[in-house]
């Protein structure tokens, strides 16, 4: 099972609400910030919450990013959202 400290070096994490299509980037570094690094994904699946739809989802999806995703993922992005939205 993959940690967080260790999803952070080369991937970034989304949560996807199905319901209402919503892809959300996840801030993994500001959660190891409040969890530690050894916070493992499966928890925080149970966590996802759509503030959209107010629907739980436990659908996520990681995305490969490569080696040089640690430099990049520890920058703060408050208001990031790498991929359009959808409609
Ligand atoms: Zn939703």
């Amino acid at each position: 099972m993959y940690t967080l400290g260790e999803l952070v070096e080369s991937f970034q994490l989304y949560a996807v609400c199905e319901p209402c299509q919503r892809v959300v980037w996840v801030d993994v570094a500001r959660i190891i910030r409040d969890e530690g690094a050894g916070y493992e994904i499966q928890r925080l699946r149970h966590r996802l919450f759509c503030s959209c739809c107010q629907t739980r989802t436990r659908a996520i999806r990681i995305v490969y990013v490569g080696t040089n995703a640690k430099a990049s993922g520890f920058r703060y992005r408050r208001t990031a959202s790498p991929l359009p939205d959808k409609d």
